[in-house]
């Protein structure tokens, strides 16, 4: 592993951006039966101009997994490790390189923990390091500038593809190939990386944050979707294996089938928390319809409707709340903000 090199070899006593990879296709060559991590010892692209003149940077490795086998809780492990690494007074900036399936989550979850002022930039890689019309250095390039940008401070995390800058919060993969599958659905990027320029063009105002605490994850929450007819069976299983809290992704403003609001009311009796979000790509669930299965009816049968946010994000959100402690009511607050 490099330390603190700068682009141009010098050494030089001064902080650096700290190159934290998980695995994902960016370290990803092709095999005999398709790309694969191998040993997990394929380079990162931080070699031959990637790395911007004058910045140094120390390469830390934390894991080397195809982003599917990224666990919630190695998603807590990795919030932990950046905590660490940007209260250790090294580094003006942090980037990570994650696959791009769930990089989302990992990077949602350490915007919701972390509290430093030390930005924080994941990126990625849509094309392995063989394929032609590469993404990965460029990416890497654009979160390295990205995270050693004064402009980055106090966004909370950002992620960093395709030269845009995104909000931890807001991003989705969109594309399941494309380079440009990196968006935010009803915000728009926070920015862009143009040459060696950094860009922001609007701040977010608000976003949400765990309080204060050691970050453990809480493992039995479940996160039932809903379609035409599907959902009932789902949401009482979840109640019956003990799930402590369920996520549904309800239809539209957040309305289930009839049965579903049965299934809730059942959950609900049971002790489980029923946070409800919407399968749309866009805009907020809100109790507006009353008939049966309306997300008025389930609010009132105890379901918490929980905003815009992404059923797959507000799944790690619970799971970081109950295992830091949280209650029904202090869960109920957070969420009544989103
Ligand atoms: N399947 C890969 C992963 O998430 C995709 C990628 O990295 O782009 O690890």
């Amino acid at each position: 592993m490099t330390d603190f090199n700068t682009s141009d070899g010098r050494e030089a006593a001064r902080k650096g951006i700290a190159i934290v990879s998980t695995g994902g296709t960016i370290e990803m060559l092709p095999g005999l039966g398709g790309l694969d991590i191998a040993d997990g010892q394929n380079p990162l692209p931080i070699e031959g101009g990637v790395v911007p003149a004058g910045i140094m940077v120390e390469h830390v490795k934390f894991c080397s997994l195809p982003s599917p086998a990224i666990t919630p809780t190695l998603m807590g492990e990795l919030s932990l490790r950046l905590e660490e690494l940007s209260q250790s007074g090294r580094f003006n900036g942090i980037v990570v390189t994650h696959g791009t399936d769930t990089l989302e989550e990992s990077a949602f979850l350490a915007d919701i923990y972390l509290k430093t002022e030390v930005p924080v930039v994941f990126t990625a890689a849509m094309r392995s390091p063989t394929e032609l019309g590469v993404d990965g250095p460029r990416n890497v390039r654009g979160a390295i500038l990205a995270a050693s940008s004064y402009e980055i401070h106090n966004l909370g995390v950002t992620v960093v593809l395709n030269d845009e800058i995104h909000a931890a919060g807001r991003v989705t993969k969109t594309y399941t190939s494309n380079v440009s599958s990196f968006a935010s659905p009803g915000y728009g990027p926070l920015g862009f990386v143009d040459q060696d320029r950094v860009l922001l063009h609007r701040k977010p105002l608000w976003r949400v944050q765990l309080p204060p605490g050691k970050l453990s994850m809480h493992k039995d929450v479940g996160l039932v979707k809903i379609a035409a007819g599907l959902g009932a069976r789902e949401i009482r299983h979840s109640a019956d294996c003990g799930d402590r809290a369920v996520v549904v992704e309800a239809l539209g403003r957040g309305n289930v089938p009839p049965e579903v609001s049965s299934a809730i009311e059942y959950a609900v009796e049971r002790g489980v928390i029923v946070c409800v979000t919407s399968r749309c790509y866009v805009g907020r669930v809100l109790g507006v319809y009353n008939y049966t299965g309306g997300g008025a009816d389930i609010e009132r049968k105890g379901a918490i409707l929980a905003g815009d946010m992404q059923g797959h994000k507000l799944r790690l959100l619970l799971m970081a709340a109950l295992g830091m402690g949280l209650r029904e009511n202090d869960i109920r607050t957070m969420l009544e903000r989103l």
